[in-house]
Order: structure tokens, then C-alpha cells, then sequence
């Protein structure tokens, strides 16, 4: 799943949402799963189809197309870093106009913005207002309706403009969900539905959902070595406040682990998976390919795991120093940290109104003032 930073939720609700073939739901019954046949679909919902995908669209036949076009090259990308010998064909993606209808439909955990239903197979996300950096809904964080902080003409302006830079740093991309739950529906189409170790899973899934094309002569090359922001500003505020998983702990951990703190999990794995397969020193990049190896062989995943970590003869706490440090160094400008800097001794986390983990981070940047 692709999840936006939350306050955890209980262990429950996000078990029975990584249990994907239990959930029943209360389904919006004129929207069918999986693929239709053409002109079958519910009205307003356009049906496109190309090699590779079947995508149902609620929203404008503009941006579906852009984000078909996306999609199929996030299919390349994968078909390129793990060949299959039959392609996977038809999968199938519904893209609500908005989260109502979304929820009607599927899941109703806070915080998911897509997530990939492999009973069914299909993708499913929602048009939450920004698409392949573009966005067409307004800034979502702005002052207190009783905000009390005094500011001249000028200051106000530049807050302004942090507001709108900070929205477009925070409000997750269309592009970058559809991504990572395109990683997860290949990666069980090329497995025949094998299991993956959960970070391997979703921190592939995060390493991969940013990645864009290189120039603009389509069909172009994409870059995958994009560092995924949102996970970072996550991962690197826990290796601060020395609050983090130990990764030979992680690799380990089940939907239950994962649902303890999620949003710590996920942007720890990304980091780590990121870590390993863009590490300069060849041993190292090669660990994932081997343990993805290993599970299309058929070999379970903690085998898989313990075997290639073993065979890369990892001494774990050298690793984690050694990765702590790349997390720390990474470049990351956070305009929310730079309203922090400059007006944090004024404008107070009450001042401003905005969705609660981010007020949550601004708090956090302006106690480290
Ligand atoms: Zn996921």
C-alpha cells in the first residue's frame, strides 16, 4: 500500500488491510472489480487499454493519459530490473476522481492513497489534486483562523509562498502511488504470486515510485535514482531522535511488526533498500537482485533473506552506522523546516492549519531551532 505519514493506527485495522483477500467491504456495487469489457463500465468512467494495461478512469481523459503513459513506463522500468519470460499483460488499474468515491468502493484505512488488491488483481487509487508535479488544488496549509502572530507585508508574502512550496513537497503525487503499487502487482505477476520479505516489498515499491523520465523525447529513459522525499524527511528526523528499527530486526518483520509504527517501517525501508541497491561497492548493490533471485526460485522469503545476508557476510552494525550516515547526508530541502528557521520564534504550530503530521513536523523543526 501506498501510504501517506499518519499517526499509527491500530495494529488491527492495518493487518486486516495488508490481509488483502479476507477484507470484505461494504463495495460500491456499480463499480465491478477487476477489468471490464468495453463500454461496460459504470457512467463516466472511460476504459483505456494498451499492451499492458487496462485502466478504468474516472478523472479527465488528459490526465489519464499522461498517467497511462507513466504507467506503462513504469512497467518497462520494472521489466527491465526484473525480466519475466511472460510479460505481465492487462493489469488492471481504477483511478477514482476522488477519495469519497475511492472509499466506496475499497479500503477505509486513514492514510492510504492507493493500494494494489492482489485477490482481485487490480490497482486502485484516487486524484488527490497532484499529477506528475502538477496541481490543481490549493495550498494546504494556511494560517489559524485565530492566529495571532504579527507580521509585516513582506514576511507575510514569503509565508505565503512557503505555503504553496510546502504543499507541493507534502501532497503526495499520483504518479509516485500508482508507481508503487504498479511494483507490487509485478512483482506477483513475474513471482506467480510468491511472497516478498514486507521491506523488500514496499521499500522497492518506494525506491521506484518517484523515478521520472530523463529529457523530454518520449518514450524516455526513466531515472530511478530519485530519492523519495517523503520517506526521507521521515527517516531522517528518526535517525536524529535515535528512534529507529534495527535492520537486522526489520528485514524480518511481518504486517504486524509493520503495523506497530508504519510510517516509520515504510520510510525506513525505503531508506535501506535505497541504500543497498544504489550502494557504490558492487557486494552490496548486489544483495536485493540475489534475495529476488532467490524468491523466484521458490525459496521463502526469511530463507532467502537470512541466506543472502549471510553469504554477503554483513557485519549489521557496521551497516548501521554506515547507513545512518547516508540517511543524515542525503541533500533534502524541506520548505516546511525553512518556515521553521525563519519564523519559528513567531508563527507557532497553532498559528498555522494544515494536516496533522505536518504540523507535527513543523513543531518538531521548530524545537530544534
Ligand atoms: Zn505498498
Amino acid at each position: 500500500m501506498h501510504f501517506m505519514p499518519f499517526k499509527p493506527i491500530g495494529a488491527v485495522a492495518l493487518a486486516a488491510a495488508l490481509v488483502l483477500a479476507d477484507a470484505t467491504f461494504e463495495a460500491d456495487e456499480l463499480v465491478a472489480p477487476g477489468a471490464w469489457k468495453p463500454r461496460e463500465g459504470p457512467e463516466g468512467w472511460n476504459i483505456v487499454e494498451t499492451d499492458r494495461l487496462h485502466v478504468q478512469s474516472q478523472i479527465s481523459q488528459a490526465k489519464t493519459n499522461r498517467l497511462v503513459e507513466h504507467v506503462e513506463a513504469m512497467v518497462g522500468l520494472y521489466a527491465s530490473v526484473l525480466p519475466a519470460r511472460h510479460a505481465p499483460r492487462n493489469l488492471v488499474v481504477k483511478l477514482f476522481e476522488d477519495q469519497t468515491s475511492f472509499e466506496n468502493y475499497g479500503r477505509r484505512v486513514p492514510g492510504v492513497l492507493a493500494y494494489a488488491d492482489l485477490s482481485v488483481p487490480e490497482i486502485v487509487a484516487y486524484d488527490g489534486g497532484r499529477l506528475l508535479a502538477q496541481r490543481d488544488i490549493p495550498a494546504r496549509i494556511r494560517f489559524a483562523p485565530r492566529a495571532s502572530v504579527v507580521l509585516m507585508p513582506d514576511e507575510r508574502a514569503a509565508i505565503e509562498t512557503l505555503f504553496e512550496d510546502i504543499t507541493d513537497a507534502y501532497v503526495h503525487d499520483l504518479a509516485d502511488s500508482l508507481g508503487h503499487e504498479v511494483w507490487h502487482l509485478y512483482f506477483n505477476a513475474v513471482s506467480n504470486g510468491r511472497p516478498i520479505p514486507l521491506w523488500l516489498d514496499e521499500g522497492l515499491a518506494d525506491v521506484f515510485a518517484p523515478a521520472r523520465p530523463l529529457g523530454s523525447d518520449a518514450p524516455a529513459p526513466l531515472d530511478a535514482e530519485q530519492l523519495n522525499v517523503h520517506r526521507l524527511r521521515d527517516v531522517r528526523r528518526a535517525v536524529i531522535e535515535r528512534d529507529t528499527i534495527a535492520l537486522r530486526a526489520l528485514i524480518y518483520f511481518d504486517a504486524r511488526d509493520f503495523a506497530r509504527d508504519p510510517q516509520l517501517a515504510y520510510a525506513m525501508s525505503w531508506a535501506f533498500t535505497h541504500f543497498l541497491v544504489h550502494h557504490e561497492e558492487p557486494r552490496r548493490r548486489a544483495i536485493v537482485p540475489a534475495i529476488l533471485k532467490g524468491l523466484i526460485d521458490g525459496i521463502d522469503p526469511e530463507t532467502a533473506t537470512r541466506e543472502v545476508f549471510a553469504d554477503a557476510d554483513i557485519d549489521f552494525e557496521l551497516l548501521e552506522r554506515e547507513w545512518k550516515v547516508w540517511v543524515r547526508t542525503r541533500p533534502l530541502h524541506d520548505p516546511l523546516e525553512e518556515l521553521a528557521e525563519r519564523f519559528g520564534d513567531r508563527l507557532a504550530p497553532e498559528d498555522l492549519a494544515a494536516p496533522e503530521h505536518w504540523i507535527e513536523m513543523y513543531a518538531w523543526y521548530v524545537s530544534r531551532r
